[in-house]
């Protein structure tokens, strides 16, 4: 497959969100993978282009017929990446975005060869909690299982490839992009995307 997955890891509230919107609107082909989820949809939230919001029957099914590429509970509720567009876009090409938690990046670190593993880190755990009271979308104790969550991911931080620590938006935005746009320049990438003898050939008038 000649498209490249980028997982994209880290706790609830630190900004992964917001740095993947700033890249896509950077990074030429490339594509979100949207999840599907048993998590009620927030107010501000739309349907396929945030989450696909299932019930836990549907979910269920779903996972029955291997229709994730990996799956996890995450706070209380499944989270899953549908498996047949990430595998289309890679094969057609196109680079790919997942933002899941820990537990399903692990599961993709089995599963695909050559996926790239970045985490999002907060500046400091005083910090995220700071960021998720802001952002007030969670009940009281489902922030509290997320801080706790949160804890459990950051011990998680060394099977990754990359760490962006997100103490400035714009900043984690550019990083994010050096991290792709470096993975693309990758020899081997480029050979299989191009083709040895495009990048080689001499156009065969040379003398
Ligand atoms: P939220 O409920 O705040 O949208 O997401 C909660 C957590 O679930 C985030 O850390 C997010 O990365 C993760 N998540 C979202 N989609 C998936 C998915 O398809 N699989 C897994 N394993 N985690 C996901």
């Amino acid at each position: 497959m000649a498209g490249v997955l980028y997982v994209i890891s880290g706790p609830s509230g630190v900004g992964k969100t917001s740095i993947i919107e700033g890249v896509m609107k950077r990074v030429k082909n490339l594509v979100f993978s949207v999840s599907c989820t048993t998590r009620p949809k927030r107010p501000n939230e739309v349907e396929g282009r945030d989450y696909f919001f299932v019930d836990e029957e549907t979910f269920m099914r779903m996972m029955k017929e291997d229709e994730f590429l990996e799956w996890a509970i995450v706070h209380g509720y499944y989270y899953g990446t549908p498996r047949r567009f990430v595998e289309e876009q890679l094969r057609s090409n196109v680079n790919v975005i997942l933002d899941i938690d820990v537990q399903g990046a692990t599961t993709v670190m089995k599963k695909v060869k050559d996926a790239v593993f970045i985490f999002v880190a907060p500046p400091s755990f005083d910090e995220l909690k700071k960021r998720l009271l802001k952002r007030g979308t969670e009940r009281q104790e489902d922030m509290i299982k997320r801080l706790e969550d949160a804890k459990k991911e950051l011990e998680q931080i060394p099977k990754f490839q990359y760490l962006i620590v997100n103490v400035d938006l714009q900043e984690s935005i550019d990083q994010l992009t050096s991290i792709i746009v470096a993975e693309q320049l990758k020899v081997n990438r480029v050979i299989e995307r191009l083709g040895f003898h495009k990048i080689f050939s001499d156009g065969g008038d040379s003398k």
